[in-house]
Formats: structure tokens, C-alpha cells, sequence
């Protein structure tokens, strides 16, 4: 079969190589796809942004697949334009995408179907968010409602900060554009763990969990990114927990979308934190995450087809996903000044092809922003490489990552040394 791929970051090369993997595919389409991209598979010029020019791809293609990678498509509703038209795509609708797309409207939902998330209020003007500010201690969170790649939540120690933060993010001098909605949200402390199920619009399965590290620096400091690493192991969470996240949280939003006639498919990730109140949902995301599928990818023992078709055809309860026992880990290599300004097209040494017919020592780079220029693979962004690898614990994975990326080199390079600490410390010896 002929599949297409809807993206062009690391989380999209995983998904490539991992189909290219797989018995039932023939031949990879990816768009816009990237440098790293393309030695696995055709790829078509694409705005991400534009339906019409997607639309179109799709039309002259005819892939007998169409898997869609980042958000910005499913927001501005590629899944509906597609199965309308009678082609086979994997993903949620425009409406069930909302989950992700709108915080205003995953928080309101989770309140209709009891679904534990932190305390919150919806204001969409000042004055609501200065009436609102007082029932909250410090400190206190300020969310963007709509997609921010990352760039939406702010803490605030004071609830003069808050209101300054809302003014900035209302008036659009924050974000770029204004915002129209924002989400007071109670502070909650405890470790984070995603949770992504594999969802058909009536079941909801377990795919794996892994945990991101968001921050720029070593040790979790600095500002947000779009994640400089992840890792995933068996032990992240007892199957106990595992298996109380799908039945009240994936499957309760399952049931919910169900019921309000938005079915929900695709997969979904959970932002869960693990407070001392117990599990809480910090954030839904309606796709794979980035860098967690790079990690996460590499585990994956079933074929990706068989994920893509129960989902669309409503049979994930009779599915079971097989994962590769023991940890997985992805580090990314970013741009000198990311997640500020940085400077793109510097070439970089040291790199070995993600040929899936050649595995290296079960070790594989993904690109995240790169590109081709006079047959020289340079940087194309923020986040350039997603080194990930997989071994029978997280010690040995990380020692594996570590070591391809000290092949590797470009001007600027900087990564984090620290990716998995915190699990690290926990492991037995
Ligand atoms: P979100 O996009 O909502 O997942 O938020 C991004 C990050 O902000 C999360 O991964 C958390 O680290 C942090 N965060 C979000 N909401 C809260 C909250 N209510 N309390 C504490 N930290 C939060």
C-alpha cells in the first residue's frame, strides 16, 4: 500500500520509518517532509497550514493511507476534508481535535465527564480575569486557550503578574496574535508522565507512556522548548496506573466524544500530573507528541498499519500492542539561541542514514529541521536531530544516544546531557 505522511519534523521521520518498517507498505509519500526525510521517502512540497494545497496533494496521489502528523492540520480540519472526498485517513476531525486546539474546551469537557484535572476559570476579557484571580492561591497558572506550540502556559508567583501576562496575552504582544479566551489554572505540583491510548471512537488501548524534558536546560531549568528530549520505560508507571489512566482518563474521553457525537479517533496523549491528590490532566494533545514518538517509535514491536486501521475502523479492542521491553530514549540536538532566535542552514557532520533495512546498534537519528542544500544536510531549525535509541534498560539506551551524538556535529550544537535523570536515580543499580 501507498501511505502519506502529513509533517516534516522528527516526529514525522519516526513515523516514516517506522511504516517503511512495515510488510504492508509499498511506498512512503511524506509533506513537506525534511531533509532526513527524504532519503526514506518522496517528498512533496507543503504548507501544513493550507487544506486546499493538502487537499490537493492527496487528490493527485491517491495514497491508499494518509497519516497526519502535527496539529496545525487536524485544526484546520484535513481528517474531515479527506474522509469526505472517500479517502482513508488517520486522525481526529476538526471537532474532536478541539481537545488539543482549544484549552477553553478541554477544560469544560473534562468538568461535563469527570475527568480530574486542576481547578480553573475561563475569562475572555480583563476584568473577568481580575474578578477571577482572588479564588486562586500563588502560584497561579495563565493559559493560552488556542495552539501556542509550547509558548501558551505561564506560572505566575503574583496575581499582578497574571494579570499582566493576560493583558500581554489578550493584546497579542505575548503570542504574536491575540488571544480571544484564556484559562486560569490552579498550580499543581508532582512528576509529569504522557499518556498516549490509541483511540477508534469507541475503545480506547494503551500505546506506552514516556516523560519529555520541556525545559532548555540541565536539571529542568530555563524557558520552555518544544522538548529537548524523552524517554520511555517500563517501569515509567505501574501497570496499575497504567491501566487506571486508560479507564479514567482515555477512555472516559472516549465515551464522552462519543456522547456528544464527535467521536474521537487517532491517538491520544494525556499530559498527566501526578499530584499528591492523585493523577491529574494537565493537557491533551489529539496526535503523537514530539520527541516522544522518536522514543517511543523505536519500541514498537506491532506494526504501525495495524494501529492505523483499528483506529480508523473501529476494531482497537481487538488489537494488542506489543512493545519492546526496556527503555527508549531520544535526545535532541538544537540550534545555537534555540528556543529564542537561531540561525538555520549550518551544515552538519558525522550523520548515518535511518535506514530501516540497516539498523545501526538500535540506534537511529531522526531529523527534526533540516534540509538539503547542494547535496549537504544543513540545520532547518529550532530543533535539528532527535538521536534515539532503545536497549534492555535506560542506562545502556542513554550510553547508546550519547554516543552517536558525540559523532555528530554542527556549529552551535547544544543538547542536554541530562535526558532521563530522574528515572536514572531511580533505577536499581
Ligand atoms: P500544557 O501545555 O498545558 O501541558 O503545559 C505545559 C507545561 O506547563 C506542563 O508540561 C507543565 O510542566 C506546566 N503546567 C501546565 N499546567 C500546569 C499546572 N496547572 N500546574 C503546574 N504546572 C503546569
Amino acid at each position: 500500500m501507498k501511505v502519506l505522511v502529513i509533517g516534516g519534523g522528527g516526529r514525522e521521520h519516526a513515523l516514516v520509518w517506522a511504516l517503511r518498517k512495515s510488510s504492508q507498505v509499498t511506498e512512503v509519500l511524506c509533506a513537506p517532509g525534511n531533509g532526513g526525510i527524504a532519503q526514506l521517502a518522496r517528498c512533496i512540497p507543503v504548507d501544513p497550514g493550507n487544506l486546499h494545497e493538502m487537499v490537493n496533494i492527496v487528490a493527485i496521489e491517491r495514497p491508499d493511507l494518509t497519516v497526519v502528523g502535527p496539529e496545525l492540520p487536524l485544526s484546520v480540519g484535513l481528517v474531515d476534508e479527506l474522509s469526505k472526498r472517500g479517502f482513508r485517513v488517520f486522525g481526529p476531525t476538526q471537532a474532536a481535535a478541539q481537545l488539543e486546539t482549544s484549552k477553553a474546551f478541554a477544560k469544560e469537557f473534562m468538568q461535563r465527564h469527570d475527568i480530574s484535572t486542576a481547578a480553573h476559570a475561563l475569562c475572555i476579557t480583563l476584568d473577568e480575569v481580575r474578578e477571577e484571580l482572588p479564588r486562586f492561591a500563588v502560584p497561579v497558572v495563565v493559559k493560552a486557550s488556542g495552539l501556542a506550540a509550547g509558548k501558551g502556559v505561564v506560572i505566575c508567583n503574583t496575581h499582578l503578574e497574571a494579570e499582566e501576562v493576560a493583558t500581554q496575552m489578550f493584546s497579542g504582544v505575548l503570542l504574536g496574535t491575540p488571544e480571544i479566551e484564556i484559562v486560569i489554572e490552579e498550580f499543581l505540583t508532582g512528576e509529569e508522565l504522557s499518556f498516549f491510548a490509541l483511540c477508534d471512537g469507541t475503545h480506547a488501548i494503551e500505546i506506552a507512556s514516556a516523560q519529555d524534558h520541556k525545559r532548555i536546560g540541565e536539571g529542568d531549568t530555563g524557558p520552555n522548548t518544544g522538548g529537548m528530549g524523552a524517554y520511555s520505560t517500563d517501569g515509567i508507571a505501574t501497570p496499575a496506573m497504567r491501566n487506571w489512566l486508560l479507564r479514567n482518563v482515555a477512555q472516559k474521553v472516549v465515551d464522552g466524544m462519543r456522547s456528544e457525537g464527535d467521536p474521537f479517533k487517532g491517538v491520544l496523549f494525556c499530559g498527566i500530573m501526578m499530584t499528591p491528590r492523585g493523577p491529574m490532566v494537565l493537557e491533551f494533545n489529539t496526535r503523537f507528541g514530539d520527541p516522544e514518538t522518536e522514543a517511543i517509535l523505536l519500541r514498537l514491536e506491532t506494526d504501525i498499519v495495524d494501529l492505523f486501521n483499528a483506529s480508523i475502523d473501529g476494531t482497537a479492542n481487538h488489537l494488542t500492542i506489543r512493545m519492546r521491553p526496556g527503555a527508549s530514549v531520544c535526545v535532541i540536538a538544537a540550534s545555537a539561541g534555540y528556543p529564542g532566535k537561531y540561525v538555520s542552514g549550518k551544515p552538519i557532520h558525522g550523520l548515518r542514514p535511518a535506514d530501516p533495512d540497516k539498523p545501526i546498534e538500535d540506534v537511529v537519528v531522526f531529523h527534526s529541521g533540516t534540509a538539503i542544500k547542494d547535496g549537504q544536510i544543513v540545520t532547518a531549525g529550532g530543533r535539528v536531530l532527535a538521536i534515539s535509541s532503545v536497549a534492555p534498560d535506560l542506562q545502556s539506551a542513554l550510553d547508546k544516544a550519547y554516543a552517536e551524538l558525540s559523532k555528530i556535529s554542527f556549529e552551535g550544537m547544544q543538547f542536554r546531557r541530562d535526558i532521563g535523570y530522574r528515572a536514572l536515580s531511580q533505577e536499581p543499580a
